[in-house]
């Protein structure tokens, strides 16, 4: 029984895990890594078609984006996730691929012109639809037997609509473990989403760790503060411009827009003009709406009791046309602007940035967490005067505004009081899905609180038995070496060198072999380099 981490280790993005077990094989979300080109940084260190089942916690991109690579590339198995969270996906992956769609032919047609090959789309439209027939929707609290003895069962994370923990029981030659991927937590308090529950029992604990080292804010009204920026701004002749993420923060910034309205909180303009530009977002707020409606919280039930529409009010206008997006830019009303992605690393917002960053009298408001190497982290950061927007250096003259306390993720203490809530403690916690930095922090804070805990590295694997490594892992491959092998070779021959990377992997993990076992391998490996080198 082992566990190998594939992704979000040392890192926020790309979430993918992997439990061996028997003969099988089984991913635990498949997430696109942001932050990075497409090309080394999306590869998997596997190959897809030796997975026999995945498991997805929730919808966000970073835990579910490469769905359909894998498929692409050969998995032919069950993926388990909650109902909404398969609802949310069909919309999430469609969108996906129109991104890559997209940007493979925006960078092809400058290729083209420099005479460089090509470059294909990551995935297609059609290979997000092969995604679809193999979802297999479940319910909440439900035991699920995923064959051979072997189940799982989602617990609400309270993170966003259809979020869970996947609680795992695998019996392997009669020793039975349980493990569980907590996914990301969701922090209380959060408007549409119900509270995180918590789990009592647990062998082997893998979660994540996004605000590990931070807290919340928990003091800072949103509403006020985000009615404030809208008074402030229009006033000034403004926009207010909102990157968000298109399921998750956008409903949450329409229920508060909602509510600023109906107390009339921006006093000089009560009538203000919400544009949501984003045809993802809108496609997911209107599920919000209509078939998630019964996965919605207390609050927002309520209000859909009493009439109100608590994601719709006066002056929303919806933008779906991409030609209509851009005639925005024209239109001088100060206006609110909505549009993703939320890390501002693809999709129409990187338009409205290059027409508003300059501007000294419009103001920018994050929402969610930025990763680094995103748009979104180096304007957060501050310390860039200026970005490169479509080949273009645009200067950053607006105000930037970051509503962290906005995060559906918990803080440390969130964490702390998640962790808290098994009855014993867990043999083993491995902390993933934070920042290196942090990841190892949390983990130090754990293993002085009598922990055995481990931020692992990225291909590692443990064995579930002992909690000891099998194999060590490597650091990630940084930003700027994925960028120079890119520049510099042919997508053919950057095959092989991650051919090449691979054996090496491999090679690693068949430390301790038999001898016949590891002369053989070795046999084979100078016979393969005989015949190639020339
Ligand atoms: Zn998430
Ligand atoms: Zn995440």
């Amino acid at each position: 029984m082992k566990l190998s981490f594939y992704g979000a280790a040392r890192e926020v993005t790309g979430s993918c895990h992997c439990i061996e077990t028997g003969d099988k094989r089984i991913l635990v979300d498949c997430g696109m890594q942001q932050g990075v080109s497409n090309g080394f940084g999306q590869t998997f260190p596997f190959h897809p078609g030796e997975i026999d089942i995945v498991v997805v916690t929730h919808a966000h991109i970073d835990h579910s984006g490469r769905l359909p690579l894998l498929v692409k590339q050969g998995f032919k198995g069950s993926i388990y996730a909650t109902g909404p969270t398969c609802k949310l996906l069909e919309i999430m992956l469609r969108d996906s691929a129109h991104i890559q769609e997209l940007e493979a032919l925006w960078s092809g047609r400058k290729k083209k012109r420099s005479g460089d090959p090509v470059t294909q789309p990551l995935y297609t439209m059609a290979d997000a639809e092969q995604v679809f027939p193999l979802l297999i929707p479940c319910a909440y609290d439900k035991m699920i037997d995923i064959g051979e003895g072997r189940s799982i069962r989602f617990t609400d994370a309270g993170h966003l609509l259809g979020s869970a923990y996947v609680e795992m029981w695998l019996t392997e030659d009669g020793t039975q473990r349980k493990v569980v991927f907590s996914g990301d937590i969701g922090s209380p308090g959060h408007p549409l989403i119900r509270d995180p529950e918590y789990i009592k029992e647990a062998d082997i604990v893998v979660m994540e760790s996004t605000y590990g080292d931070r807290s919340h804010a928990y003091s800072f009204d949103i509403v006020k503060e985000l009615a404030n920026v809208i008074e402030t701004t229009l006033t000034k002749g403004g926009n207010v411009v909102c990157p968000s993420f298109a399921i998750g923060r956008t409903q949450d910034l329409l229920y508060h827009i909602r509510e600023i309205k109906e107390r009339g909180l921006v006093r000089s303009c009560p009538d203000f003009l919400v544009y949501l530009d984003s045809p993802l977002a809108t496609a997911a707020t209107k599920l919000y709406s209509g078939d998630l409606m019964d996965y919605l919280d207390e609050e927002a039930t309520a209000l859909i009791r009493s009439g109100i529409q608590p994601l719709s009010f006066d002056g929303l206008r919806i933008v779906e046309r991409a030609g209509d997006s851009k005639k925005l830019n024209d239109d001088r009303t100060p206006k609110v602007l909505i549009s993703s992605s939320g890390m501002c690393d693809a999709g129409r917002i990187r338009h409205h940035l290059k027409h508003n960053l300059w501007r000294q009298e419009c103001a920018v408001v994050f929402t969610g967490f930025q990763a680094l190497g995103t748009l979104g982290r180096i304007i957060v950061d501050g310390l860039e005067s200026s970005v490169s927007l479509f080949g273009e250096e645009i200067a950053v003259r607006c105000r930037i505004h970051n509503f962290r306390s906005m995060s559906s993720h918990a803080d440390k203490e969130g964490l702390q009081k998640w962790l808290d809530a098994f009855e014993r403690k867990p043999e083993c916690v491995f902390v993933v899905h934070g920042e290196d930095e942090t990841c190892r922090t949390f983990a130090l804070r754990l293993i002085e609180q009598g922990y055995k805990a481990v931020a692992p590295k990225y291909t590692s694997i443990y064995d579930l038995l002992t909690c000891e490594p099998v194999f060590e892992g490597r650091d990630l491959l940084r930003r700027s070496d994925i960028e120079r092998l890119e520049r510099r070779e042919s997508p053919v021959f950057q095959r092989l060198m991650l051919a090449g990377m691979r054996l090496i992997e491999v090679i690693s993990r068949n430390k301790g072999g038999t001898n016949k076992d590891l002369a053989k391998f070795a046999d084979q490996i100078d016979a393969l380099s005989s015949k190639w080198d020339r």
